[in-house]
């Protein structure tokens, strides 16, 4: 039986939805974000990562291209870290535009595949990795603090280490988009062997401000579907269908009211 919400320890629990794919979705009346039970075990295996199919690549590096285009928007070029960079997709996009960029990654298999592209690239889970004195005036993070065991030391670590004026950049689904409405327990974003947490955009806002960091942007955009669609995932013709609503809502406003399942958030240290 759930008690408290592990994020913010409010007692306002309220059950939400039971995904198809197993586990149950609880929702905080407090702050907002919501949570997976059984909580699921962090096991990345260190050996593997994210397999993708080469056929994918480019729907990778066109996501990796909007992010990069979305930060060079807001704020200067100057050193970034990129936390769970797997294959390094985000890494190549910083670095075309004037970005220092340094990934890091538990997987042997995803730093190696890093470094003969000649990325810069360090080996380990960021939460253990000693970065000294090191520090960096962007971090991003990009679907990765869902997984994460302890998001509120994780975030104290990332402020630890960025400059003065440094940013965070993440990226997160948003369970409170029209899709996750339209579809409840059937919504491919729920992910609940994997994901332990979910935000909202007053979550996150909340779980921020509570350690230090204010959003200075946030932006609620439609999920790529066939970018997070992984083969064994589900057919990439039901993601094509997904992308396809998610235009059509976009294009017409419809929706409870319109919001996309996904969003962009650049927060700086208070
Ligand atoms: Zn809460």
């Amino acid at each position: 039986m759930v008690k408290k919400c592990p994020l913010c320890g409010s007692n306002e629990i309220r059950f939400l939805v039971k995904p198809y794919r197993g586990g149950s979705i609880y929702v905080c009346g407090s702050c907002g974000n919501a949570t997976t039970y059984p909580l699921p075990v962090v096991s990345y295996l260190e050996d593997s990562f994210f397999d993708l199919p080469a056929d994918e690549f480019n729907t990778y590096r066109t996501y990796a291209g909007q992010i990069t285009d979305f930060i060079s928007e807001h704020i200067s070029k100057g050193s970034l870290l990129d936390i769970g960079t797997g294959a390094g997709f985000l890494l190549e996009a910083a670095q075309k535009r004037g970005f220092a960029a340094t990934g890091i990654d538990p997987s042997g298999p995803a730093v190696s595949f890093c470094r003969t592209r000649k990325l810069k690239v360090l080996q380990g889970y960021f939460e253990k990795y000693a970065f000294k004195s090191r520090k960096f005036k962007i971090i991003t993070c990009c679907h990765v603090l869902e997984h994460v065991t302890e998001p509120e030391k994780f975030i104290a670590k990332i402020k630890k280490i960025l400059d003065r004026n440094g940013y965070l950049f993440l990226a997160q689904t948003n369970y409170q988009g029209t899709i996750p409405h339209l579809l409840g327990r059937f919504w491919e974003g729920w992910v609940p062997r994997e994901h332990r947490y979910h935000f909202s955009p007053e979550g996150i806002e909340d779980l921020l401000l509570r350690n230090g960091m204010r959003i200075k942007v946030l932006d609620i955009i439609p999920l790529g579907y066939t970018a997070v669609w992984r083969k064994g995932n589900g057919p990439i013709i039901r993601g094509n269908i997904y992308n396809l609503l998610n235009y059509i809502i976009s294009k017409f406003k419809i929706g409870f009211p319109f919001v996309g399942d996904q969003m962009y958030v650049l927060a700086e240290k208070l």
